[in-house]
């Protein structure tokens, strides 16, 4: 089966790794697909307008930069460990209130999408662009630090347009999403070196981005495990 992490950040946004390293780190660690999703923040708050500021976040003045170096090193990667990399983004609807706050991974994006739009508009410009939507780290985490659970909450309006929930982000694994039946993956949420030892998603497909896309959507031959070196 792929060994894949389908979250994962650099310095584009709040990473501690640059884009560059964090391939090479994935690479050695012999990782079959990797997606990188940096954060893109709402700008319409002070917590959204902060993390614009200090660059914590992709904007649309920089989209196509960072397209065109992920897609860069995606030909890299390819070539140095036979290692796909999809280009994706973050959703992160950030405010004060957890029970507001959403992530949405958005897999095999093509263009921009700005995160103050509506859930509804963003599931349907997803769609769209023929993109993955991942709810993550949908319910309560053991630090608490980044819960985020407007999707949880609003399951029964949104689980239509949502391909799959993180049923594991990095330590935290999340019962609800197995109760609930709901397409899953698992990924580590990476922002350090160390988190490359988390969950992580087993896929039983081919190696290309349409038959992975395919395998996280109708969800057979998928599995999780923890990668510990
Ligand atoms: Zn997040
Ligand atoms: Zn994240």
């Amino acid at each position: 089966m792929l060994l894949c992490d389908f979250h994962i950040h650099t310095t584009y946004s709040d990473g501690s790794v640059e884009l560059g390293r964090v391939i090479d780190l994935y690479g050695q660690a012999g990782f079959d697909v990797i997606a990188i999703t940096d954060h893109v923040v709402n700008g319409d708050n002070l917590l959204g307008k902060l993390a614009q500021r200090f660059r914590f976040s992709v904007r649309g003045d920089n989209f196509d930069e960072y397209m065109a170096a992920v897609q860069q090193q995606a030909r890299r990667a390819w070539d140095k460990y036979g290692m796909l990399v999809i280009p994706g983004v973050e959703i992160s609807k950030n405010h004060i209130s957890i029970d507001m706050s959403a992530h949405i991974l958005v897999l095999d994006v093509k263009e921009f999408i700005p995160a103050c739009m509506s859930y509804e508009k963003i599931f349907l410009e997803a769609k769209r662009q023929d993109a993955i939507t991942v709810a993550c780290h949908p319910h309560h985490l053991s630090d608490n630090s980044r819960d985020t659970l407007y999707l949880w909450n609003n399951r029964d309006k949104y689980a239509r347009h949502i391909d799959a929930w993180e049923i594991a982000n990095r330590d935290d694994v999340f019962n609800v999403i197995s109760l609930k039946k709901y397409h899953y993956i698992a990924n580590s949420d990476f922002h350090k070196p160390r988190h490359l030892y988390s969950w992580k998603t087993l896929l039983n497909c081919e190696k290309d981005v349409e038959s992975v896309k395919q395998c996280i959507r109708h969800n057979k031959g998928v599995a999780i495990t923890l990668f510990r070196n």
